[in-house]
């Protein structure tokens, strides 16, 4: 197989394609895998952090249920009490009730107070002072004295008095046979309303700390719930919850003091649940991070279609070259061949008359024409392909139009009628005169060329606000409607262009010309029936311009 088969110069683009749309691929799903990762890791780490966070909170709530059982109460030493020193307890306690706002009131009794209240303990609220609560006074005082033959320090009792709340005392003895006891200290709960309180400041800043995970990041959300499932703290909504622990909610420290302790109460099962409502949204983060990658495949795909098309578009230029030269080499072929024939005819001096040898001169003359032509078209094609440069001048477009067709009807008079219809004097234009001139030649050139049999050629210059333009109609063999688009292509010909001369340049050369001014080209044409092609310049801005030329009049018909 020939390495200039099609098949074998398309095949890179092939692998292009095939490696581009690989490459992509294996982008998406690297980047899903990173992501999913990702996705997974962020939910450990979430779920680490909660775990933590539901255990740190289960021992901080630990500590604020025992803190005033095993510190408040054992805070005054037993020398003080026994001398009487409930000053030192009422300080105590004002301390207790501050840092522990899920205890309802502190409770004494002491043999002391047995003098002025007999059989009842006191109590100790949130108004700084010892006060009674008879009904209340008498159920405790009765349940140390139950509990008193059991000889143990600590005595928990559920649904004491009338509001049935839960107490827990610690009993001083008087000696260590636990014969008979001097003091009683104490503390209520109230079961209604506790639970919540335990997580009013202080301890909500270091719950909320214990939330806070890093800085930067939103913290977790706590919410406990009781026995019977209800929202004991919390919102409803915690988001996605990732850390579930059980809790067995009770008043005091039971693991602590179980042991030296008389009565009960019972122990209620909690749960603590710490979630994380931005864990959803991070996720659906993470999923939108697809989208730059989308839109990279995207363009990288945008860039294949461009390249593909470029690849296209060069192959059929090279294509179109390698025609031109084909082309133009047989143009050339023809004249040359006609030349060398004459000349050698008339080197070996075979011409007999005098009217011979002027045919063979014609001959010789109008091929040399014709070659030159040629010549000149390559010449102007290559002149475009480098920096040409444009001189331009204020100019009578009218004008310039006319000197154009009649110096080009001056070579063809008699054989063609060409219709001059200007209004003149302008408009005016700002061009390089002689560019303007060639582009209006070649139309000409090509009018006279896809000529049929009506040989009559109209050339119409107008203007409107904003430009001038300049119309070269001919009723020759007109342009396909499939070929309307190519055929200001370079080397681009129509099929009813093949037994005429020509590069298929010399559109593509106006175009260029007329694009440099700032204008346009374009054509209407009815196959058969002749073509229009238009061109159009933008009105020069400058406000003073005169006329080079004299006022034209209009129309007019050279022949
Ligand atoms: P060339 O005339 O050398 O082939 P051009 O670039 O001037 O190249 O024209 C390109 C093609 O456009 C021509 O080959 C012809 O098919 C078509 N064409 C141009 N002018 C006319 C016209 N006035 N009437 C019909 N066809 C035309």
């Amino acid at each position: 197989m020939r390495l200039t088969h099609p098949l074998w110069r398309a095949r890179p683009l092939v692998l292009a394609i095939m490696a581009t749309i690989g490459a992509a691929g294996l982008v998406l799903y690297f980047q899903y895998r990173a992501i999913a990762t990702l996705e997974s890791q962020t939910q450990v780490i979430v779920q680490q952090f909660s775990e933590q966070a539901a255990s740190e909170i289960a021992a901080e709530l630990h500590r604020a249920l025992a803190g005033p059982v095993l510190d408040t109460m054992t805070a005054v030493s037993q020398p003080d009490l026994r001398a009487g020193r409930f000053d030192l307890v009422a300080e105590e306690y004002t301390k207790a009730l501050a840092a522990y706002p899920h205890v309802d009131r502190f409770l004494a009794w002491s043999t002391g107070t047995e003098v002025n209240t007999p059989g009842e303990v006191l109590f100790f609220g949130r108004d700084g002072r010892f006060a009674r609560d008879a009904a209340l006074g008498h159920a405790i005082f009765d349940l140390a004295r139950k509990h008193a033959p059991a000889q143990h320090i600590f005595i928990a009792a559920e649904d004491v008095g009338p509001a049935k709340q839960q107490v827990l005392l610690r009993v001083f003895w008087n000696d260590a046979k636990r014969l008979d006891y001097f003091a009683v200290l104490g503390l209520i709960v109230d079961p209604r309303t506790s639970p919540a309180r335990l997580f009013e400041p202080p301890r909500l800043a270091r719950i909320d700390a214990l939330l806070a995970r890093r800085t930067g990041e939103p913290p977790l959300r706590l919410r406990v719930i009781d026995e019977r499932g209800a929202l004991v703290y919390g919102t409803a909504d915690a988001g996605t919850i990732s850390a579930r622990l059980a809790f067995p909610m009770l008043f005091y420290p039971a693991d602590e003091i179980q042991a030296r302790m008389s009565g009960s109460a019972q122990t209620r099962p909690w749960q603590i649940e710490v979630g994380s409502p931005e864990l959803a949204g991070a996720m659906s983060g993470m999923s939108q991070s697809y989208w730059p990658t989308l839109v990279s495949v995207a363009l990288m795909l945008v860039a294949l279609g461009l390249t593909v098309q470029a690849h296209r578009r060069s192959a059929e230029l090279a294509e179109m070259q390698t025609d031109f030269v084909a082309h133009v080499s047989h143009q050339l072929k023809t004249p040359l061949s006609l030349l060398s024939a004459a000349t050698e005819t008339l080197q070996m001096d075979r011409v007999r008359s005098p009217e011979k040898l002027s045919e063979y001169l014609d001959t010789i003359h109008a091929e040399a024409g014709r070659l030159s032509n040629l010549v000149q078209r390559v010449l102007e094609f290559s002149r475009m392909q480098q920096d040409r440069r444009y001189e331009f001048e204020h100019v009578d477009f009218g004008a310039l139009t006319r000197e154009t067709v009649d110096a080009f009807a001056h070579g063809l008079a008699g054989q063609f009628t060409f219709t001059v219809d200007i209004e003149g004097p302008g408009p005016y234009v700002h061009v390089d005169p002689a560019a303007i001139e060639q582009a209006l030649a070649n139309l000409l050139d090509n009018a006279v060329k896809y000529s049929d049999t009506i040989k009559e050629i109209t050339v119409r210059v107008r203007s409107d606000h904003h430009n001038a333009t300049v119309e070269i109609i001919d009723r020759g063999v007109g342009v396909a409607a499939a070929d309307h688009d190519r055929i200001f292509d370079r080397f681009y010909r129509a099929s009813t262009a093949l037994h005429r001369p020509g590069f298929g340049l010399g559109l593509a050369i106006v175009r260029e010309l007329v694009q440099v001014h700032g204008g346009r080209v374009d054509m209407t044409s009815v196959p058969g029936l002749g073509s229009t092609f238009r061109i159009s310049l933008p009105l020069s801005t400058a406000t003073a311009v005169s006329a080079a030329s004299p006022p034209i009049e209009s129309p007019e018909a050279v022949s």
